[in-house]
C-alpha cells in the first residue's frame, strides 16, 4: 500500500510527458497492468508484418500489449511518441568490444571499443562481437565485457584460438582448430551464436574450411571476412561452394574480393550464392563500403540481407559512426523504410538464430528503439571519405532495453524541471526508467520541498530557487 502511495504521489508529481500527464485519482483505483506504455507511435515490426500507428505497453521487460489504443490508465508510465517510429531494438551481428585488456594494435584490446557507448545512444539493444576473441580468450572476453554490459553482446567465435590478436596470430594456421572452438561455442549456446574467420592471407581456403567444420560440429554459421581473393581462392568458389546455406559473407561492398567485377557488375557468385541461401551482410568497418562498388551493385537489385557497422575504434569517428548511420546510407540508396528496419533488427536476429530478439511481439523482451526520420540536407560519407547526399536521415529519440528506457535524446519521458518541487530529486521510477540516478534506484531519496519552484512570467524558474 505504501508503494502504491508513493508510485501516486509520484505520478502526480512528474506526471508522463508531453500532455500524458495523468490526475490524481479520487477513491481506490486499480493498480495499472503496464509499467510503461508508449502511445501513438508509428510501430514498425517487420517480422510481424506490422507498418502502421500503434501503442505499446510493456510488462516486467516485456511486450505485454500491442493495439490500436490502450487505455494511460492502464500504465504506471505513458509517454506520448506520436510523430515517431517505433521499431524492434537494433541488431547489429558486426561489432568488435573486447576492449579492456590493454593489448596494442589488437581486437582483443585497444582496436575494440566498450559497448554501452556506442549501442543505445543509436537504438541498439544487441550486438554480435565478429570473432575478437577465440576459445584460447573467450572466458576473458566473457568476464572483461559480456557480463558487465547492459547492451546485450553475443558473439562469433573466431576460428583462431587467439581471436584477433594481431597478424602474428590470425595467420598462423596450427591455431584454426575446429575441435575445440565448437567445444566452446557448444558450451556457449545462445552466446556465441556463429564461428568467425577474418583476415587470413593465405591463397587457400584452410581458414575458411576449418571455420565451417567448427560450425558444422557446433551447428551455428559461419561470418566470413574472405581477407584477400586469388584466382585459386576465388569468391565465387566461396560463394558457390565453400560456404553453407545460412553462413554469412561480411563486407559485402567493399570491393576488395571482386564483389563488383571488372566489367562494372555484381559478381554473379553473389546471386548464385544467394540462391543456395548464403548470406551478405554489411559489415561497414574501417575500409569495407564504398558508394562506387555498393551503388552499381544495389543498382543492379542486390540488397544485403543484414545491415551492421563493423564497429571499432578505427571507424566510429570515421565513415561508421554507428549503426543508425550506417543505416541512413541505405535510406539514401532507396531502401524503403520497413525494409531498413528489417535489414536492422528481424533479419539479423534470425541470421544469428536468435528469435527471440528483433521483433515486438507479445512475450519478446521489451528492446525498443523510438526513431525520428529527419528531413533536411544531408551527407554520408565512404570509407574513402567520398560523400554521397541524402534529405532524409534517421535519429534515435529513445532506447528501451528490457522496458527500461536506457537513453533518450531530448527527454520525452521528462517533466519539465519547473514543474517540480524545488529540492527535487529523481523524476523517473525504476519500474521504467534504466538509469540508476534518475530512477531514484541508488535508494530512496527525499522528494524535497513539495512546493514548486519560483517561474517568473517568461516561465523561467529563478536560479535562486534551484534545489541544492
Ligand atoms: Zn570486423
Amino acid at each position: 500500500m505504501k508503494t502504491w502511495l508513493h508510485a501516486l504521489l509520484f505520478l502526480s508529481l512528474a506526471g508522463g510527458a508531453a500532455g500524458q500527464q495523468q490526475q490524481p485519482r479520487t477513491g481506490p483505483a486499480p493498480t495499472p497492468r503496464y509499467d510503461l506504455l508508449l502511445r501513438g507511435g508509428h510501430l514498425i515490426d517487420p517480422r510481424n508484418g506490422i507498418n502502421v500507428v500503434r501503442d505499446l505497453a510493456i510488462r516486467t521487460g516485456k511486450v505485454a500489449e500491442v493495439a490500436e489504443r490502450i487505455d494511460p490508465a492502464q500504465a504506471f508510465k505513458t509517454i506520448d511518441v506520436s510523430g515517431l517510429y517505433v521499431t524492434p531494438g537494433l541488431v547489429d551481428i558486426h561489432v568488435h568490444v573486447f576492449a579492456g585488456t590493454g593489448e596494442r594494435r589488437s581486437y582483443a584490446g585497444d582496436n575494440s571499443v566498450y559497448p554501452d557507448g556506442f549501442t543505445f545512444r543509436a537504438g541498439v539493444t544487441t550486438v554480435a562481437d565478429a570473432g575478437c576473441a577465440g576459445w584460447r580468450n573467450f572466458d576473458d572476453f566473457k568476464r572483461l565485457v559480456i557480463d558487465r554490459s547492459r547492451t546485450r553482446v553475443l558473439a562469433f567465435l573466431n576460428i583462431v584460438g587467439h581471436g584477433m590478436r594481431g597478424s602474428r596470430y590470425e595467420q598462423d594456421i596450427d591455431d584454426m582448430q575446429p575441435e575445440p572452438a565448437a567445444e566452446m561455442a557448444l558450451r556457449h549456446k545462445g552466446l556465441i551464436v556463429g564461428i568467425k574467420t577474418a583476415h587470413y592471407m593465405g591463397r587457400d581456403f584452410t581458414a575458411v574450411d576449418r571455420a565451417v567444420a567448427a560450425g558444422t560440429k557446433a551447428g551455428i554459421p559461419v561470418m566470413v571476412d574472405f581477407g584477400r581473393a586469388y584466382p585459386e581462392k576465388s569468391l565465387a568458389e566461396l560463394l558457390t561452394v565453400k560456404l553453407r546455406p545460412g553462413d554469412i559473407y561480411t563486407h559485402v561492398y567493399s570491393g576488395l574480393r571482386g564483389e563488383l567485377d571488372p566489367t562494372g557488375h555484381a559478381n554473379p557468385a553473389l546471386r548464385i550464392g544467394r540462391e543456395r541461401g548464403v548470406i551478405f551482410d554489411v559489415g561497414h568497418g574501417a575500409g569495407s563500403f564504398t558508394w562506387r562498388v555498393a551503388v552499381p551493385i544495389i543498382q543492379e537489385g542486390f540488397w544485403p540481407d543484414s545491415i551492421s557497422t563493423d564497429l571499432h575504434a578505427a571507424d566510429i569517428n570515421t565513415s561508421v559512426k554507428d549503426m543508425l548511420s550506417v543505416m541512413n546510407k541505405f535510406l539514401a540508396l532507396g531502401m524503403p523504410l520497413d525494409r531498413l528496419i528489417q535489414c536492422s533488427t528481424w533479419n539479423p536476429a534470425r541470421e544469428i538464430r536468435q528469435e527471440q530478439i528483433g521483433h515486438l511481439s507479445v512475450g519478446a523482451p521489451a528492446d525498443v528503439a523510438v526513431l525520428r526520420l529527419e528531413q533536411g540536407e544531408f551527407g554520408f560519407m565512404d570509407v574513402y571519405g567520398a560523400r554521397l547526399r541524402g534529405k532524409k536521415r534517421l535519429r534515435c529519440e529513445m532506447t528501451l532495453r528490457k522496458g527500461k528506457v536506457v537513453y533518450e535524446l531530448n527527454g520525452l519521458s521528462r517533466p519539465d524541471w519547473v514543474t517540480l518541487p524545488r529540492n527535487y530529486r529523481a523524476t523517473g521510477s525504476p519500474r521504467w526508467d534504466g538509469n540508476r540516478l534518475s530512477s531514484g534506484a541508488l535508494g530512496r531519496q527525499p522528494l524535497g520541498d513539495l512546493r514548486p519552484a519560483a517561474v517568473d512570467p517568461a516561465g523561467r524558474a529563478s536560479p535562486s530557487r534551484r534545489g541544492p
